[in-house]
């Protein structure tokens, strides 16, 4: 999910931070995005209680994460569907190539997945000579430009029309030798190029969006009808599914087919909602898998407080709000999950030596928070991966907490913000000391070891009056 040799966030923030071309598509869109979910979000007068059905449901589901996946392979297999169980991506790469070979095929149609991007299943088949064809329209315009995903929901977002018009005048056959930008001429040549896949493909593959334990119904949902010809017209269909996408029954399902379209494309309904159970005689493929993969996620579902990140329905919303994300875009995280999300899920499924980082690419100002149509806190998750962090690079350093710098600071503060008179104490003496530094208001460098603060940021001045101050005065 990490390659090795990944720059970290800051080296790969300050370089995105840098293209004036990427900060505008990605301002651009980010705002566009955020307007209309706000838009449908405030016609659901019960919205707050149906996130919170969105969170408890997947809270019971973690509780008894084994039973329903065992309750899902019988359901499934009873319909006609073969169940396959993969430690991490390279098994699950394996299984999938092993069915791909077994039907002497080397080429597949791909519907957008999420979790095969995570085992980076597209390489592992192109290593045995098999050719995975992405049929998203953004993500086809990331293979087809040897990109990254830059966005869960819109792996392209980073691109815009003039770049994908020379894009395609590049490297499609279909496109006609005065290919405008206009969306329209874009998307049909992108169909045309795409229909001929469909139409010779023997296996397709696909990622999961929610599975009914119950009945063994897998879904997926999008917006284009690429994911529903990917699962529908191959004679063979796999599916590979993250462990904790099971529900337990149809009326949990419901709940999540209400949040997810308009937490992610600002949609009152998603425009495909695919669902299918095993096989069916002389409709849509002759044979399923199910790839139910691991890959990390039991790892997080071990920690008490990171666990709630298994709940994220990978609708995009905490990315689109960020303001962390919106500058910097998807690439900087180096990672299958950019954004709020992946600064928490990245570094509990790889393990913090390779995201460690990520933890810290926030602000803390809690509007992922607010806009999760599952409730997940992610800003608490943040500061606990920040603590897990310090803790274990303490460690590595040979100091024991208690006696590191930072907890030394760190008691001093409490104390400090404990104790009214402390704290006004602390604020006349910061008033006193910081007059060499301070400039318009702000001070721009600490110094000593405190200069890491403002080597990113300005630090306000202590003003001249407190609140405590001023109130006094005119009471
Ligand atoms: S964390 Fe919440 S807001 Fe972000 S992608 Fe997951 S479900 Fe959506």
């Amino acid at each position: 999910m990490i390659d090795a040799g990944t720059p970290s966030f800051p080296e790969a923030a300050r370089t995105a931070l840098a293209d004036a071309q990427l900060r505008h598509n990605l301002g651009h869109a980010t705002q566009t995005i955020r307007a209309k979910r706000a838009a449908v979000v405030a016609e659901v007068p019960d919205w707050q209680e149906l996130r919170e059905a969105g969170r408890a449901v997947k809270e019971r589901v973690l509780r008894h994460l084994d039973q329903h996946l065992i309750g899902l392979e019988e359901s499934v297999t009873r319909a006609g569907g073969i169940v396959h169980w993969a430690r991490d991506g390279e098994e699950c790469n394996r299984i999938v190539g092993d069915i791909i070979a077994g039907h002497g095929v080397d080429e597949v149609v791909k519907a957008k997945s999420l979790t095969t991007e995570e085992t980076r299943l597209n390489e592992a088949l192109a290593e045995r000579g098999i050719r995975a064809w992405e049929t998203d329209l953004a993500q086809l315009i990331i293979q087809l430009g040897d990109d990254m995903p830059s966005h869960i929901l819109v792996p392209a977002i980073h691109k815009n029309r003039e770049q994908i018009r020379a894009l395609f005048a590049r490297t499609l056959s279909e496109a006609s030798p005065d290919l405008t930008d206009d969306p329209r001429e874009l998307a049909e040549t992108a169909r045309r190029h795409l229909r001929k896949l469909f139409l010779g493909a023997r296996v397709g593959i696909s990622g999961v969006n929610f599975a009914v334990a119950d009945t063994g119904t897998v879904s997926v949902v999008e917006s284009e009808g690429n994911g529903r010809m990917c699962t529908t017209l191959p004679e063979v269909l796999i599916s590979v599914m993250g462990i904790e996408k099971v529900v337990p029954t149809w009326e949990d399902l419901e709940v999540y087919l209400q949040l997810l379209p308009r937490s992610s494309t600002a949609e009152r309904m998603n425009p495909y909602t695919s669902l299918w159970t095993g096989v069916t005689d002389g409709d849509g493929p002759r044979e399923f898998h199910l790839v139910l993969i691991d890959n990390g996620r039991t790892h997080v579902l071990a920690d008490e407080i990171g666990r709630q990140a298994l709940n994220c329905i990978r609708c995009s919303a905490c990315l689109n709000v960020c303001p962390v994300y919106e500058r910097t875009g998807g690439h900087a995280y180096g990672s299958t999950y950019p954004g709020p999300i992946g600064a928490i899920l990245t570094p509990m499924l790889t393990g913090m030596t390779a995201a460690k980082s990520l933890p810290y690419a926030s602000s803390l100002c809690g509007a992922c928070y607010e806009v999760c149509p599952v409730k997940i806190n992610i800003p608490e998750v943040l500061v606990h991966l920040r603590h897990e962090e310090v803790k274990a690079s303490t460690r590595a350093r040979g100091v024991r907490e208690r006696l590191s710098p930072e907890h030394a600071a760190m008691r001093a503060m409490a104390r400090v913000f404990a104790s009214r008179r402390l704290y006004e104490a602390a604020q006349r003496a910061g008033r006193l000391a910081q007059w060499p530094l301070v400039r318009d208001g702000k001070i721009r460098r600490l110094p000593g070891p405190l200069r890491g603060w403002t080597a990113a940021r300005d630090l306000p001045a202590v003003p001249s009056q407190s609140f405590r101050d001023w109130w006094r005065d005119r009471s």
